[in-house]
């Protein structure tokens, strides 16, 4: 009833349920094919694989001006918080129904049933997306668990409706465009109170592809506060000492932080071992072990290409080695793909990723070939090094949480909070230095708690709060240990870490914490590793280096906290008391004589 209540609303010209069969999957790649959205790849250089290119407005999921047109609609204004649009879920509704009103006209609309999380366990959600994006329909189906089976699963039980459209009704004799969208009227609202998702006016990425970040982050965050678990912005890895043993972790890191890289690890030292369960989102619950247990609620990956290369990222180019849809690569004459990275020097005759010929322009920026945001979207199972547990209904128990920065100065190399409190203290001042919008060299911080700061749900001080609660709900022993890590450290603008595998010694110093405890140093920030428990005489590092590596500045941190209190600010009475607390402890620790005066 309800689809043929919005097929009527967007005058469908015709209606197709997505039964998720692999037949169908080639026939969407046919049909993108034919319309010129896509080319078939070589098929002994990249079998089954195809590029798409996009319109070059959209090909974004995370410019300021998507940003601003991404909307939290909650009854109350302050339910949404201070980092959330807000907007009136009554008008929002009304501005989309004129947007919606005959949208599909002469096209097809795509039922595309699908489930979150393995399959029977308790874990597992449903939605369904409606569209008219052939490209979102075969994406899903690489990225969810999509079709009958999904359906058949859902039975009575509850889904989160999406509603999608590309906005580009094809009216009779009018012809069509390869990459249909209405960018300039892009709109996406969560109902995070409904539990559904509305979104028009683009094809791409995040913007499109609701099962992602929409649901698998905002939606089912505000689902997981009500119901006592988790929704992350975070990868989840296995990791196996030389002995075989095994531990689960998982890590929370910004946009461009290094998720996809540390979560596909291979790692420098050949006795160590990393296995991958997911490089983007986790949902996180107590088993009946009374730990944390973690799954990866897609099945497929969709990431950024940029920098990929047999060094930097070997299991992800085994991964796209075949049956993958490329998004904004440039194209080979050979009819393979390359993005900027893949290889030191560019090949020769490139078409770029809009399709035109293209001349590297020595030294000038904004000519890559590649869009920058370039992804590759590819089932889990072609990941080399797959976790043997990436499927299990009851999710992998965590011993280790990881949050994560990229900041020139002050956090160190790795430290590990003092407790669960000072941990989440942690989580709320993760940062990431961006590029100043329009600019290539001034970097601002941004503040980017859980790396959730656009991912949220619902008020972010009560999400803090829900991370707080958490640790009431088991017994400490049982907890993970909370970990924080900065790969990207510098001195006179070089990095002092040489990151990628190397960062396996950062796992390891971790593990060793975990199953041994080996002594750290306690600093005002947290508890320090010494240099030598991660072995770092094997490196090229200079003693200075190494020294700063693990440096905890009191200007800088006293730096840190008089930011944070700006920060916190914003939040006003709803920030829990322990974070202002753990912000005065942090203060005193720096200035041991504050008390007195
Ligand atoms: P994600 O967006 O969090 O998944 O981040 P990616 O794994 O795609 O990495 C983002 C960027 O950071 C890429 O250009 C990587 O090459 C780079 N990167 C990843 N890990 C490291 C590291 O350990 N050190 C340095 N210097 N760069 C890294
Ligand atoms: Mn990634």
């Amino acid at each position: 009833d309800w689809v043929k209540e919005k097929a009527a609303l967007f005058q469908a010209e015709s209606v197709h349920w997505c039964e998720g069969s692999e037949d169908e999957f080639q026939a969407l790649c046919d049909l993108m094919v034919q319309n010129g959205t896509a080319v078939r790849l070589n098929n002994t250089l990249r079998p089954g694989s195809l590029l798409v290119r996009t319109d070059p407005r959209d090909a974004s999921d995370c410019s300021c001006f998507i940003a601003e047109r991404t909307f939290l609609c909650t009854r109350r204004q302050e339910e949404a918080g201070p980092t959330n649009n807000w907007h009136d879920p009554l008008e929002m509704k009304a501005r989309f129904h004129r947007l919606f009103d005959g949208v599909m006209r002469g096209r097809t609309l795509f039922v595309v049933p699908f489930a979150l999380g393995p399959q029977g366990s308790s874990f597992e959600r449903f939605g369904v997306q409606l569209t008219d994006s052939p490209y979102v329909a075969a994406n899903l189906k690489i990225l969810t668990r999509m079709g009958q089976s999904a359906l058949e699963s859902l039975g009575e039980r509850d889904f989160v409706p999406c509603l999608h459209s590309i906005g580009y009704p094809l009216l009779p004799g009018e012809d069509d465009v390869p990459w249909p969208c209405d960018i300039d009227n892009f709109l996406l609202a969560h109902f995070p109170e409904e539990r559904q998702v509305w979104s028009y006016g683009s094809g791409y990425g995040d913007n499109a592809l609701l099962s992602r970040k929409s649901f698998g982050l905002r939606l089912a965050g505000a689902m997981a506060r009500d119901e006592g678990w988790l929704a992350e912005h975070m990868l989840v890895l296995g990791l196996s000492n030389p002995q075989n043993r095994k531990i689960y972790v998982a890590a929370a890191f910004p946009p461009g932080c290094g998720k996809t890289n540390l979560a596909m690890l291979a790692p420098a030292s050949a006795q160590w071992k990393v296995e991958t369960i997911s490089d983007h989102i986790v949902w996180l619950k107590f088993g009946i072990d009374e730990r944390l247990h973690a799954v990866n609620p897609e099945r497929g990956f969709c990431s950024a290409l940029n920098g990929i290369n047999e060094e930097t990222n070997f299991h992800a180019l085994r991964t796209v080695a075949k049956n993958t849809i490329f998004t904004n690569t440039a194209q080979t004459p050979g009819g393979d793909v390359w993005w900027e990275g893949l290889t030191s020097k560019p090949p020769a005759k490139l078409l770029d990723w809009q399709g035109q010929a293209w001349t590297p322009a020595e030294g000038k920026a904004g000519n890559a070939a590649a869009h920058p945001n370039a992804r590759f979207t590819a089932p889990l199972t072609q990941c080399p090094v797959l976790d043997a547990r990436w499927n299990d209904p009851n999710g992998v128990p965590l011993s280790a949480l990881i949050f994560g920065a990229r900041r020139g100065d002050t956090w160190p190399l790795a430290f590990e909070a003092f407790n669960w409190q000072h941990g989440v203290f942690l989580g709320s001042m993760m940062a990431s230095e961006v590029a100043e919008e329009g600019t290539d060299e001034e970097l601002c911080l941004h503040r980017d708690p859980f790396a959730a700061r656009r991912f949220c749900g619902y008020h972010i001080a009560d999400y803090f709060a829900h991370w707080l609660q958490l640790s009431r709900l088991t017994s400490a022993s049982y907890l993970p240990r909370l970990f924080a890590v900065n790969f990207f450290r510098r001195e006179n603008e070089e990095f002092l870490w040489p990151g990628y595998s190397e960062n396996i010694r950062v796992l390891q110093w971790i593990f060793e914490r975990v199953e041994t405890q080996p002594e750290v140093h306690k600093s005002a920030a947290g508890l320090v590793p010494a240099p030598e428990d991660l072995r770092l005489a094997r490196l090229d590092i200079s003693p200075e280096n190494s020294r700063q590596l693990f440096a905890v500045s009191p200007a800088e941190w006293r730096h840190e906290a008089h930011d944070l209190l700006d920060f916190y600010e914003i939040f006003g009475d709803r920030l829990p008391d322990e974070l202002r607390d753990e912000l005065e402890n942090l203060m005193e620790r720096l200035h041991p004589k504050l008390e007195m005066i």
